[in-house]
């Protein structure tokens, strides 16, 4: 049984969440843990949390995989807004305690110019300080499309991050399109792409999916998802991505272009892939 769901709306709470991925045939999911484009955070609602928790048990579902908002920035070039980046992170974490055994998934962060190491380091630097308190949550590092002064465009990048943390809990999460877009070739040899993925990181630290088709071609560095099959990754890639042996049990979130109607129709089509 694969693990699939999308992004959903956290304004209802938790288990209204959970209610929403099960009426689009969802067994897992994505939200943004504060406004993704902001940084405003939901009221807590252990109440709802609790629900939520019973009934993610209930209905099977696998590990939910949470989105830090795009502006939190763990490596920015001013020290007052990467403090701040930091505050964010370190709430989201104590945050995630509410729906334990979870995921936190977040871009890495841009170096804006300081350069990839000051960026790694700054990062890595946030996540000790955030993970210490020992919080029931995995981090995850999203795989970049290397776009301007990104960070984690390269599986090395990833690596030199979960070195400097020196913590089981950090992960990585590998979004299609990104490692597409990045100049890793899943389309014609996913193997090859995952053999490097665990010859640099190493593969028990792969934890979650994000399937998205790309608007643009391969090494493009430019990030725009599509929907499956109407970008240059094409429904073949996602059929050997969701049947691949070290894949097949991990968490898959849709970010594509779409509504509930057409996530829905997303996961009913990933399904009719399964081998
Ligand atoms: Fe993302
Ligand atoms: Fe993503
Ligand atoms: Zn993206």
């Amino acid at each position: 049984m694969l693990y699939l769901g999308c992004h959903l709306s956290a304004s209802g709470g938790n288990l209204e969440m959970v209610k929403t991925a099960q009426s689009i045939g969802a067994n897992t999911f994505a939200f943004f843990t504060r406004n993704p484009r902001g940084s405003q955070a939901r009221k807590e609602d252990p109440e709802d949390s609790r629900q939520a928790v019973q009934a993610l048990k209930d209905g099977g579902f696998g590990p939910l995989v949470a989105h830090g908002a795009y502006t939190m920035n763990l490596c920015t070039a001013q020290p007052d807004a990467r403090e701040f980046a930091c505050s964010v992170l370190c709430d989201d974490l104590r945050r995630m305690a509410a729906l334990p055994g979870n995921f936190y998934n977040f871009h890495p962060g841009s170096h804006v110019g300081q350069g990839m190491e000051t960026g790694i380091s700054q990062i890595a630097e946030a996540l000790k300080k955030a993970l210490a308190p020992g919080y029931p949550v995995t981090v995850l590092l999203e795989t970049m499309a290397g776009k301007g002064s990104e960070v984690g465009g390269k599986f090395e990048e990833l690596k030199a991050i979960i070195d400097a943390v020196g913590s089981d809990d950090v992960g990585v999460c590998l979004d299609t399109c990104h490692v597409h877009d990045a100049g890793y070739d899943i389309v014609n040899d996913l193997d090859g792409v995952l053999a490097e993925f665990d010859r640099v990181v190493g593969l028990s630290r792969l934890k979650a999916l994000h399937i998205n088709d790309s608007k643009n071609p391969f090494g493009s560095h430019k990030d725009r998802h599509e929907l499956l099959g109407q970008g240059n990754l094409g429904l073949s890639a996602f059929a050997k991505v969701i049947n691949h042996p070290y894949l097949k049990t991990l968490p898959m979130i849709l970010e594509t272009p779409n509504a509930l109607p057409g996530y829905a129709e997303e996961i009913a089509l990933l399904r009719s892939l399964e081998a």
